[in-house]
């Protein structure tokens, strides 16, 4: 008796939410968006069990909701609003099924800086990269997030998350700053609420949060804020291509052509080329692009316009969000073409300085310049996008410092050969170069190329000089060294000094061995010396064949110039001036390596592995 009349109060409650409550919305994505953007549409998914046969209507005047779109999945709605007219204001989303009625507010907000104001990077800038579990942790209390589904933190295993955090990057942003970096590349922060590899990002499940154990999206704004007022810029990693699988996009797929082969798993062949060789078969290139990166990464149908749009639209959030002033995009050959190209349009269409760089890992200089916006080998097509990687040439810097240059081949050759063939790309200047990043060998590539204080000083003269947006990783300057041959786990290792407790702090001169001292200040002084240098930034690039192993370049902007005389052989040399007096407009000049006058007579020695930056 008594349990029945618990069931019939139980019931009359459910019945009683039934009809009064609200449709349960679980995503409104973007959560807010602003007037005044120069595309007036806004695309609006909601997320919410069964709300697709709801009856839509907004309460804003100036707004116009013009399309109201299902999808396969009744848990989806995709509404499409024309905001031109709009006012900053919070209006109401009104679902309405029977008697039942869901209210959702949405906000307009007004833009805090216009389009203009968003700087991209360029080739003034060095990039700094860092991937944020592993630099620092801030933050211990955010280690661990009760609920998410690796909830664990180990730092002596290579690929579980080790706790770093935007709090960690934010306390370190003076060290940055005095080591004369002028711009910092993120690996993806949005959340990887994944089983297990989370902590490299690139599993993205929800494109409009910040992982909560690295911070809160307010975290990540002061962040970008505080290094904007220390000088420095904040590039973001995204990613269009695929997202994680845990994402509920994948999970309670809209439709299923929101995902390549019908959101069921077939591996990508990583054949990208395929893309642009001209004798390609359809199966190869369909299945390198829409076949998926690895199972836990699903591959997302680009050509979807609905797909289409939440991807773009979440870029552009950040970007007025944050105040961020680039986009690194992750394997962007793997993406459809077109709608990429239409993305970058459509972002430099709103923020006209803004800059992107596509991950363009390509074995040749002939396949990354097609990616490169204006590219004359993709024509008719243009991908819209101003910069590419320079992969082919971060292979040849891992080459080029070890070996005896001869007139023909080997050591520096490589690099004046491979820059030779600089006319295949439409804007070398907006080309990055790197020595390694999070995905490759380090350049110290063991502890024994870690000792060789040459190679290190060659290739940060030759990478800082030469043309193109320099990117360095972190711990470059403290010589840490890893192979991808143990794996990608540890070529992501912890910033020593990042977290309390470490038995070196390298962040501190205090810390570092005397070896990494001298390495961290030749960096400092050369990524000081870049710093505002308008000859590097603009200025063109002329060079010489390498002649008794020493190689010949200068760099002119206006009638400044620096001339960079480096030596590929293990000898010391002496050449003969001659062939270089189109460069050397006096009779003496400054070198900034050694801070120190140099006269320019009819011959020149450089010791063995020496060189020289002259100022002219
Ligand atoms: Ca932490």
């Amino acid at each position: 008796m008594k349990r029945t009349f618990v069931l019939m109060a139980l019931f009359a409650l459910l019945g009683l939410q039934h009809t009064a409550s609200a449709a349960i919305i679980k995503k409104v994505a973007p959560s807010f968006w602003w007037a005044g953007m120069k595309n007036p549409e806004l695309q609006i998914l909601l997320y919410g069990d069964n709300i697709s046969s709801s009856d839509v209507s907004i309460s804003s005047e100036d707004i116009q909701l013009k399309d109201v779109v299902k999808q396969e999945n009744p848990n989806y709605l995709i509404l499409y609003m024309d905001l031109s007219e709009a006012t900053p204001q919070t209006f109401h989303i009104t679902l309405k099924q029977g008697k039942k009625q869901t209210v959702i507010p949405y906000e307009i907000k007004q833009r805090t800086t216009g389009s203009s104001e968003v700087k991209g990077f360029n080739s003034g800038d060095v990039l700094y990269l860092i991937m944020p579990d592993r630099f620092a942790n801030g933050d211990p209390s955010n280690d661990i997030v009760p609920g998410m589904l690796e909830a664990k933190v180990d730092r002596n295993d290579p690929f579980a998350r080790h706790g770093g955090d935007l709090a960690g990057i934010t306390d370190h942003l003076d060290y940055l700053s005095n080591l004369g970096v002028t711009a910092i590349w993120l690996n993806p922060i949005q959340e990887n609420d994944m089983k297990e590899g989370s902590y490299h990002g690139y599993a993205i499940t929800d494109y409009y949060q910040v992982d909560r154990r690295l911070g809160s999206n307010e975290e990540f704004r002061e962040l970008v804020e505080q290094a904007h007022g220390k000088g420095m810029k904040v590039v973001m990693d995204m990613i269009f291509n695929h997202c994680g699988s845990e994402n509920y996009l994948f999970k309670d797929m809209p439709s299923k052509d929101w995902f390549n082969f019908k959101g069921s798993y077939t591996q990508t062949s990583y054949k990208t080329a395929s893309v642009q060789d001209i004798h390609a078969s359809a199966y190869e290139r369909k299945i390198a692009v829409d076949g998926w990166f690895t199972e836990s990464m699903p591959d997302l149908n680009q050509r979807n316009r609905h797909v289409a749009r939440y991807l773009i639209q979440s870029s552009i959030w950040w970007i007025e969000y944050t105040g961020i002033n680039g986009i690194r995009q992750d394997t962007h050959p793997y993406a459809d073409f077109d709608m990429m190209s239409q993305w970058c349009k459509a972002v430099t269409d709103e923020y006209p300085e803004f800059n992107i760089v596509g991950e363009t890992w390509l074995n040749s200089n002939v396949l990354v310049s097609f990616w490169q916006k204006d590219s004359k080998l993709a024509a008719p097509r243009n991908s819209n996008l101003r910069t590419v990687m320079d992969f082919p040439l971060m292979e040849q810097m891992n080459k080029a410092f070890d070996e005896e240059t001869t007139d023909w081949h080997g050591g520096l050759y490589r690099l004046y050969d491979y820059l030779t063939q600089d006319l295949v790309y439409a804007d070398p200047m907006n080309l990055l170069v790197f020595l390694d990043n999070h995905d490759t060998s380090r350049f110290c590539i063991n502890e024994e190329a870690a000792r060789k204080t040459d190679r290190y000083k060659q290739a940060l003269v030759f990478l800082l000089t030469t043309r193109g947006i320099p990117q360095i990783y972190y711990g470059t300057e403290i010589l840490m060294a890893a192979d991808k041959a143990n794996g990608d786990g540890l070529l992501r290792c912890d910033f020593p000094g990042g977290w309390n407790g470490d038995k070196y702090n390298c962040f501190d001169e205090s810390g570092r061995t005397t070896k990494q001292n001298e390495a961290f200040a030749y960096m400092r002084k050369l990524l000081q010396w870049r710093k505002g240098n308008e000859i590097i930034a603009k200025g063109t690039l002329k060079h010489f064949a390498p002649s008794k192993g020493v190689y010949v370049y200068e760099r002119k902007h206006g009638n400044k110039s620096i001339v960079v005389f480096m030596n590929g052989t293990d000898q010391n040399q002496t050449i003969d001036l001659t062939p270089y007096r189109e460069v050397l407009p006096g009779k003496t000049a400054h070198d900034m390596l050694t801070d120190s006058t140099i006269t320019l007579g009819k011959e020149l020695t450089l010791k063995k592995r020496g060189m020289m930056v002259l100022e002219f």
